[in-house]
């Protein structure tokens, strides 16, 4: 019997290394745990019918001498991340019966290693939610309790792993997306450098803000993960060439704390108390901890959600209901249009591309949406000029730990306030890594996430494997 809860990333390889099970051994044991509680939690879509042949491939690679860390590694992948030949939904109704035509790269890299794709996993439709309870195919359930959500848009990947129904998983940030899902459900997320990981075959949501994203439950594992899929993709026109992906070299000293930004956010006590004790653990490995003050990160939920909207209407005026997936019959061209729009999208992506045409709008344009395009670039310059003087930034991940279902769906105004700690790296396009640093007296879990400048991913695994061991 292979104790799945405590496995990693590089405990399965050196077991797999050396012969102690097979993949088919691994995976049969991942598939188990999701039959007996994925028909609870609903982390997956679907679980895929081809793991066999998968870990068939896999094993070849370890017969042959051809294993890399990720050979044979059990894996989520949330559904906007296209996969040759499988449904893909975006968990919208639009897209229902759609398959993939090709692979995303980074699905492309994960099968040139023989990583193991178990199924694709909930989300909020089109990405555009935080606590997976939008999606046209039902709710995720939090693993740690099953009354409360495990947060959102990649709720089914954070589900997944937190359950112990994959080892790992992909997931795709916008604003929060896997960072505050992690938060949720106890586990590490990484938000990479926009332009890092290449966005190719992913389902746009906001294109300048979208970067694929890992989860693990140690800090290793997401380091693993970002150096394995971190690569120059020229199909991806915002991907970074290599030379150009400079971050410091030097080690992390000093962690600044902006101070006036954690008020404004609706923070409850116990998240505040266990920040505070973290800021202490911190202090004593030796970190200097710092108070800054950044006044425009106020301003960046606001921002985020007018460019947001904006790039949200543009990208989803392809599903017409001719091209992809649903389609309603009409009187006419223009009916079928907006039937099956009207019909296929769920009210949270009706919401924003109607916000996102009003702020594009000819009167508005310069009002609404360049007005935060200038917004954002002052916050990033801010955020750049705070790095000259600390080496990261920390502040909780999310003001609160997992809501109940059901709770702030009728209020979108508080759904959005849970991303409020996220929206800054997204913004800037720099770094973010969430960790886990406790539980409430409840035992929900609780995080703290840092912020580095763009590529300065080693110094968040630095702290982060810091931290986990000062616990
Ligand atoms: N809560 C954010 C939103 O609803 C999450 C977006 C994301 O990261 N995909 O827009």
């Amino acid at each position: 019997m292979i104790d799945i809860k405590n496995l990693t990333i590089q405990k399965v390889h050196d077991d797999l290394s050396r012969g102690v099970y097979t993949v088919r051994d691994l995976v049969d044991a991942y598939i188990e745990k999701i039959k007996k509680d994925d028909p609870e939690v609903h982390a997956y879509l679907e679980v895929f019918n081809d793991i066999y042949e998968q870990a068939r491939h896999a094993q070849t690679l370890f017969a042959t001498k051809k294993a890399t860390l990720l050979t044979g590694i059990p894996i989520a992948v949330k559904d906007n991340i296209l996969i040759q030949g499988k449904h893909v939904s975006a968990a919208s109704k639009i897209l229902e019966g759609y398959k993939a035509v090709y692979d995303a790269t980074v699905i492309k890299y994960l099968k040139e290693q023989g990583a193991v794709l178990l199924g694709r996993t909930n989300m909020d439709e089109f990405a555009m939610g935080s606590s997976t309870q939008t999606s046209a195919y039902g709710i995720t359930r939090n693993p740690h309790d099953k009354n409360r959500v495990p947060g959102g848009s990649s709720g089914g990947s954070a589900a997944a792993v937190a359950g112990d129904m994959a080892l790992v998983a992909l997931g795709t940030e916008t604003c929060g997306s896997v960072r505050q899902p992690a938060s949720f459900c106890g586990l590490v997320g990484l938000k990479p450098t926009y332009g890092a990981l290449s966005r190719y075959g992913i389902i746009a949501m906001g294109n300048s803000l979208d970067q694929v994203s890992p989860f693990s439950k140690t800090v290793a594992e997401s380091e693993i993960i970002f150096r394995a899929l971190s690569r120059f993709d020229p199909n991806d026109a915002t991907s970074v060439p290599e030379e150009n992906r400079i971050g410091t070299k030097h080690s992390v000293k000093k962690i600044g704390v902006p101070r006036s930004f954690l008020t404004g956010g609706g923070l409850d006590s116990a998240t505040l108390e266990n920040f505070e004790k973290s800021l202490a653990k911190l202090a004593s490995a030796g970190y200097e901890i710092v108070d800054i003050d950044i006044p425009l990160l106020k301003y960046s939920l606001a921002a985020y959600y007018v460019i947001m909207p904006a790039e949200v209407s543009t990208n989803l005026s392809r599903f017409d209901g001719i091209r992809y997936g649903y389609h309603a019959e009409g009187k006419n061209l223009m009916d079928v249009y907006t039937k099956s729009r009207g019909e296929g999208f769920g009210k949270e992506a009706r919401r924003r591309i109607l916000l996102g045409t009003y702020v594009l709008s000819h009167g508005y344009y310069d009002a609404y949406y360049n007005k935060a395009l200038q917004v954002r670039e002052a916050i990033a310059a801010s955020l750049k000029e705070a790095f000259e003087d600390v080496d990261l930034i920390a502040t909780p991940t999310t003001p609160t730990p997992a809501f109940k279902l059901g709770e702030k769906m009728d209020d979108p105004v508080a759904m959005y306030l849970c991303d409020i700690f996220s929206a800054p790296a997204n913004l800037a396009g720099i770094p973010s890594l969430a960790l886990p640093s406790g539980t409430t007296d409840t035992g929900l879990p609780l995080s703290i996430q840092f912020m580095a400048p763009h590529f300065c991913e080693d110094a968040l695994f630095e702290v982060g494997k810091k931290f986990e061991t000062i616990r």
